[in-house]
């Protein structure tokens, strides 16, 4: 099969999130499985510089842009076989200090952005040398990609296109932009209406996706069920309902390769399920890095996260201060960044218990194998999730997740209530910090008893979350759409 995937982001190239991770890991899955695939993503500031690999393609082209047009150019690398990436070089649109913003500001020509980057994406799709099958695009930012493609198909111009598939890795962001952003995409306005683009009289870009391509996907079975109730579908569940037969949920995987504890630069002693030694060697070292007491009794939390109200930010500061307020011993160290007001709450809380919380705000993937490796157990509270990939990262690092038991975390974990054999960690099921500090609670009580704590760790460590799997179900997906099942 040839599949080509549109993606704003794209690891180890460009990345704010599990976006980034999917798409480099699946695209690596689906290429090594025998398929060709292409993906089409922006040259974003410092990706040259970092991987003097790519090459321009000779390949320049013109875009119209509203009334403007717009010229950019394709680089390309071929990091294995059969897979290629793209890279979109417009330097006034993406070589910028940030993917979508600036301190926590969007930028005010995304929508100019990320059109640009769809029809880029069309274009390449169109005139690749071999016929495409699928065309997936992945989150807002491609999603006119699906609209652009149907328009190119009804109106005679493309006949054989490709069906597209769009993939949801969040659906609170949409892409909202005023209705005049429309314009960018050159459409006939007939295709600004209810069951296209248009939301509340404005552009929506994944509104655009969600009603006009051909299959829909989101990262985890349970999300899927979820994005179609009011509860958690951010206004689009009533189309999402409409399409359910459409949609499935598929979990993501986790890239074994760099997620890994035997070979990883990042962290000074090796480890496995049955070499579990250096892990305590890592929590020292952890230990020594954040500036708290080196102590093998106390457990140890951790947590890499946006610091937003999705990810419970809030609802951890205020357990961890409750757990701290009744002399429970703990540490936790946090690296992070987001929301200003959580930032500085966060700090505050380091300042006031020096000896137990460490806090590191910034981006730092380094800093995250060694937080993950190092840790007794993760917390991951989020109000919702599609997927989480750290939770899956901690499995295979024996740190046990502690979570709330919503989207792909409630897929990924299995808590004792469900089965005492197979244990991977522990779920709560209210978004409160009361239910947080319950849940942290029990991990304490479990860190007590070594046999069972160790029994978590290991069930932990054999599950198997690989993309090879993974990638079979979105095999089936795309073989399922090309032949109209
Ligand atoms: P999201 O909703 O942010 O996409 P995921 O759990 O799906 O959440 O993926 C987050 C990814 O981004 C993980 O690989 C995580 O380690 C990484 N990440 C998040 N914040 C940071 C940070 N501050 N530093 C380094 N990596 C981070």
């Amino acid at each position: 099969m040839h599949i080509v995937h549109a993606a704003s982001e794209l690891h180890p190239f460009s990345k704010t999130g599990g976006l980034a991770d999917m798409v480099g890991a699946l695209t690596q899955a689906l290429a090594r499985a025998g398929h060709q695939v292409d993906v089409v993503t922006p040259l974003y500031r410092g990706i040259r510089a970092r991987h003097p690999g790519l090459k321009p393609a000779q390949w320049r082209f013109d875009i119209p842009l509203g009334s403007a047009l717009v010229s950019g150019e394709f680089w390309k690398l071929e990091p294995e076989p059969n897979l290629t990436l793209w890279f979109v070089d417009q330097p006034e649109f993406f070589d910028r200090a940030g993917i979508y913003n600036e301190r926590n500001v969007d930028y005010p020509d995304n929508a100019a952005r990320f059109c640009f980057f769809a029809k880029a994406a069309v274009l390449l799709t169109r005139h690749l040398p071999n016929p495409v099958q699928v065309l997936q695009c992945h989150d807002w930012q491609a999603g006119l990609v699906p609209m652009l493609v149907r328009e190119a198909h009804d109106s005679g111009k493309w006949h054989v296109a490709p069906k597209t598939l769009l993939t949801i890795h969040n659906l609170a962001y949409q892409g909202w932009f005023p209705a005049a952003a429309f314009g960018f995409t050159n459409l006939p306005s007939s295709w600004f209406y209810r069951e296209s683009a248009e939301a509340y009289q404005q552009l929506n870009c994944l509104k655009a996706g969600l009603n006009l391509s051909d299959a829909l996907s989101t990262v985890s079975p349970r999300y899927a069920r979820e994005i179609c109730t009011t509860e958690f579908g951010c206004g689009l569940d009533p189309l999402l309902r409409r399409r359910e037969h459409e949609l499935i949920g598929i979990l993501n995987g986790v890239d074994y390769d760099e997620w890994n504890t035997i070979h990883n630069p990042a962290l000074k002693h090796a480890y496995d399920v049955s070499h579990p030694a250096g892990k305590a060697a890592n929590k020292a070292e952890l230990q020594k890095e954040l500036g708290l007491p080196i102590d093998a009794v106390v457990p140890l939390f951790t947590n890499i996260t946006r610091l937003t109200d999705q990810k419970g930010a809030d609802l951890q500061l205020a357990a961890l201060e409750q757990v701290l307020a009744t002399g429970e011993k703990l540490q936790f160290g946090l690296l992070g960044s987001g929301d200003p007001v959580l930032e500085a709450g966060y700090r505050a809380l380091a300042l006031l218990h020096p000896e137990r919380i460490a806090v590191r705000i910034g981006f730092d993937p380094q800093l995250a194998h060694r937080l993950e490796a190092g840790a007794d157990f993760y917390l991951m509270p989020s109000r919702f999730e599609p997927c989480g990939l750290n939770q899956l990262y901690s499995l295979r690092y024996g740190t046990i997740p502690v979570v709330r038991a919503t989207g792909g975390l409630d897929d990924s974990v299995v808590d004792v209530r469900e089965s005492a054999e197979t244990a991977t960690g522990i779920k709560f099921s209210e978004p409160t910090s009361e239910a947080l500090a319950h849940a942290i609670r029990k991990a304490i009580a479990l860190y007590a008893v070594p046999e069972l704590h160790a029994h978590y760790r290991t069930n932990g460590m054999l599950a198997d979350f690989s993309w090879e799997r993974q990638a079979r179900h979105y095999v089936s997906l795309y073989e399922n759409l090309i032949h109209g099942a």
